[in-house]
């Protein structure tokens, strides 16, 4: 059994947002054991002195796209599955070092990726998949040219979605997502940036088509993940069923209210319009795409204050693609311009975690909650930005019990 106390530095609790200084912590396997104040004894542990620096639960992104190794999506489905697959885990690799133990993959991951990571086969964070994203045709899912009828390259690792149209095949598309792995099932709700022929504002799906998605996937015990940006569309989303919403820039605080009373979480993503605004153009994105970014760049700000004023849950989401990657952490310094540090921290670790599934098992120090651990030199709670400058900042990345950066030997 491997074993390792922690000592000799703070521990954050997210939940109290405090740093709680006197405590040990024990890992034993993959999974923390203990958390006690006076000094653990564990003979055959190693014991690891945290020099005052901070331990923190790993950070939870719970909206990304793996297997978008391009900003042009359409280019990006042609692309051979193989050539997705090692790029993907080079991305992933890339997250887990920036300090994010678990993803949740918002369209494009599969079962393979997932496999390749549970068997070591690739330095990953934990990933939790829903498959491709359901979506009309002309919805935010259906990348093709206007002139362009040829079916959607679906079946390539590299297509986030694929289409479904009608009662009938949103129940078969549902199905088989579950069948293929889906741990929730996502919908395209709402237009799109990064999709060609449907501007922001139109509704996509019809209330008949969500209503039996939602159903299908509640028949297996899951839930349905939408984008949707308009007060419109996150309306009707709630009120068909849908449990997580991605985005909701547009969102008024009435409807954000409705929201949280049916137990919904918004999965805010505010650094994909920085990072399309700064450099979509550059690597790719087409002109009708970029045109689009600032109906949502502009609203994301005062929309993360009236969910938080109406109770609305806020889990953390980056939704960055391909060469936008790198802008990731920026996230947390958008987000602190509206919220405090701690609520910030809390949307990367326990709240995101209830979307995953996982709320007792990630994002948290309890005992029993797998061992995703963070040594931080700083104080999140003060100064987020050491969250951003990870190289700098991270002095150690534990996942599941296995150091994957530690240099707190040098
Ligand atoms: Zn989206
Ligand atoms: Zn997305």
């Amino acid at each position: 059994m491997t074993r390792y106390v922690f000592f000799g530095g703070k521990l954050l609790d997210v939940d109290a947002g405090t740093l709680r200084e006197g405590l040990e912590l024990l890992v034993e396997n993959d999974r923390i054991a203990q958390v006690s104040e006076g000094r653990i004894d564990a003979p055959d542990a190693e014991r690891i002195d945290l020099g005052g620096r901070t331990l923190m639960p790993g950070l939870v992104d719970a909206h990304v796209h793996v297997v978008a190794t391009l900003v042009n999506l359409a280019e990006n489905a042609a692309l051979p599955s193989s050539v997705i697959a090692l790029r993907s885990a080079g991305i992933m690799r890339k997250m887990l070092m920036r300090g994010f133990t678990t993803l949740r993959d918002l369209a494009g991951a599969d079962l393979g990726l997932q496999m390749a990571i549970n068997e070591g086969e690739i330095d990953a964070p934990r990933l939790v998949i829903c498959g491709k994203a359901l979506s009309q045709t002309v919805g935010h899912g259906d990348y093709r040219a206007r002139y362009d009828n040829r079916p959607l390259h679906q079946a390539s690792l590299g297509s986030l979605g694929r289409i479904a149209d009608g009662v009938d095949e949103v129940r078969r598309a549902t199905r088989e997502e579950i069948k293929n792995g889906a741990q929730f099932i996502k919908i395209m709700a709402n237009g799109g940036v990064a999709s060609p022929n449907d501007p922001i504002h139109v509704l996509q799906y019809s209330r008949e088509e969500i209503i039996a998605i939602v159903e299908e996937a509640e028949n297996y015990g899951l839930y349905v993940a939408a984008h949707t940006y308009s007060d419109a569309s996150i309306r009707r989303a709630v009120e068909c069923g849908v449990k997580s919403l991605e985005h909701c820039n547009l969102i008024t605080p009435e409807t954000a209210r409705l929201a949280a009373e049916a137990g919904a979480i918004a999965c805010p993503t505010l650094v994909a319009y920085e990072g399309l605004a700064l450099e979509g153009a550059n690597f790719g994105l087409n002109p009708d795409s970029a045109a689009k970014i600032d109906t949502v760049r502009v609203a994301g700000l005062e929309s993360l204050k009236i969910m938080r004023d109406a109770g609305l849950p806020m889990a953390f989401g980056s939704d960055l693609l391909g060469q936008l990657h790198k802008y990731q952490s920026m996230e947390f310094s958008l987000r602190t311009r509206v919220l405090s540090n701690q609520e910030v921290l809390l949307s990367a670790t326990r709240i995101s975690a209830r979307l995953c599934g996982m709320e007792d098992e990630i994002g948290t120090l309890a005992p029993g909650a797998y061992a995703d651990l963070l040594i931080v030199d700083g104080n999140p709670l003060e100064d987020i930005t050491v969250l951003e400058r990870h190289d700098e900042c991270l002095s150690a990345i534990m996942k599941g019990g296995v150091f994957y950066k530690n240099r707190l030997a040098e």
